[in-house]
């Protein structure tokens, strides 16, 4: 069935890889329906007045999957692609993800379409307040529950508590996750995306019998994921050969210093002018040989074309959506890559994000070391359940992982029952 309202290539790809695991799983048709389209879709217009005097009028979205499982949990997005379908794709992926690692949660996403580039801190910040108070009659800690995503980060997090709270009249830090450490964010927050795909992709790496010390990655993507994934890399041993970003691709085969990329991308925002490699490009560096490649900006960068001509032994999916259902069939015929797909991949930071809640309920503080161990105890558990589940059934590593998070939504669904 088609649903206008929903009409994006992104949203026909996350409705196009349910279908397939609904066929797997041969959901009863009743379920099916009930798992795939999304309860709440909410766009309001959100006005604020640039610095120049001008007020504008920018889009802002928030799609709340489902709350069966419990309240949505999801990042909020700034963006110039953002539109509805994006953000509801996105959304049902976030309902995946967290059924997958057995949170108590549905999956929401939310975004603005805007170019938080070009904007000032001031702007930003009556933008994210606005949206925050236009949001308010669909959000609490029980149903909605917000964090960083593409073009945001803990100081959007601290507007939107802060916004919140002045209308409670107390503080509610269990609005959104990904505050900063001063005002209640959890320690190892920022970087659990990242070490996540890090950590994963040693999994992947151990299970293929090659050697930490000897491995080479490609990280494709320098924000908050794929600059944590790069550092962890590092940090392990295994060689970074090559770093992209929307300014251009670098590549040094001898290793790209991350923490010094870092500093510089610090002061300049961008990776390309990087005097510590060379310059390639963005496509070709995909193609490049490599043990884990992991693609960490937008959705849809591995296309089919890419996919043929890849020649990594791993691809740890950072960002959400970044393989499409053409490549994925090319991938599974080709059969030498290892794919941790991304409701897995980047699940490290949906998972902290929840022990952010906990501890917001508990006013607890978890040392850092204590929310790394019980982070990657549970991403070990689910890559275990995944690939165990994968080689039982003869299934990719994709189709595991969604047929056991839909599984997971359909039997909760199944035992709440219709009503009325
Ligand atoms: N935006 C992140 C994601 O796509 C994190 C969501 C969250 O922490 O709620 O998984």
């Amino acid at each position: 069935m088609q649903k206008e309202l929903l009409a994006n290539p992104v949203f026909a790809m996350a409705a196009e890889q349910f279908d397939l695991v609904a066929d797997f799983l041969q959901l009863p048709d009743d379920l099916r329906e009930r798992c795939k389209w999304p309860k709440r879709l909410i766009s309001v217009a959100v006005p604020i007045k640039l610095d120049n005097g001008v007020t504008q009028v920018f889009y802002g979205h928030r799609v709340q999957h489902h709350l069966t499982r419990g309240p949505v949990k999801g990042g909020l997005r700034f963006h110039p692609s953002v539109d509805l379908g994006e953000v509801a794709a996105l959304a049902m992926w976030m309902n995946w993800k967290c059924a997958l690692m057995d949170l108590p949660y549905g999956g929401g996403k939310g975004g603005i379409a805007c170019d938080p580039r070009q904007m000032s801190r001031g702007e930003l910040e009556r933008l994210t307040r606005r949206f925050t108070m236009e949001m308010l009659p669909f959000i609490s800690p029980e149903i909605d529950v917000m964090a960083p995503d593409m073009g945001t980060n803990e100081q959007t997090m601290a507007w939107m508590t802060d916004t919140y709270s002045a209308r409670t009249g107390y503080l509610v830090p269990s609005i959104v996750t990904g505050k900063p450490i001063g005002m209640q964010g959890s320690a190892g927050r920022t970087l659990a995306t990242g070490h996540g795909v890090a950590f994963l992709s040693t999994n992947a790496l151990y299970k293929l019998g090659i050697s930490i010390g000897s491995a080479t990655a490609i990280v494709q993507g320098f924000g908050n994921v794929g600059s944590h994934t790069a550092k962890t890399l590092a940090a392990y041993g295994v060689k970074v050969t090559g770093i992209s970003d929307a300014s251009g691709a670098l590549w040094n085969s001898c290793g790209i210093d991350v923490d010094a990329l870092r500093v510089y991308v610090a002061e300049h925002g961008v990776v390309s002018g990087f005097p510590g490699a060379d310059v390639i490009d963005p496509q070709e560096m995909l193609c490049q040989p490599c043990d884990v490649l992991a693609p960490a900006a937008m959705e849809r960068a591995i296309t089919k074309d890419i996919a043929a001509l890849l020649q990594c032994r791993i691809l740890a999916e950072g960002a959400n959506g970044p393989t499409t259902p053409e490549a994925d069939r090319i991938i599974d015929e080709r059969g030498d890559i290892f794919v941790i797909p991304d409701i897995l991949c980047n699940a490290g930071g949906v998972t902290v994000s929840y022990f952010e809640w906990v501890q917001n309920f508990q006013r607890f503080q978890w040392s850092e070391n204590e929310v790394i161990s019980k982070l990657e105890t549970m991403l070990q558990k689910a890559f275990e359940k995944v690939t165990s589940f994968a080689d039982r059934h003869k299934v990719s590593q994709r189709m595991a992982a969604q047929s056991i998070a839909v599984k997971t939504v359909a039997d909760a669904k199944s035992l709440r029952g219709l009503f009325p």
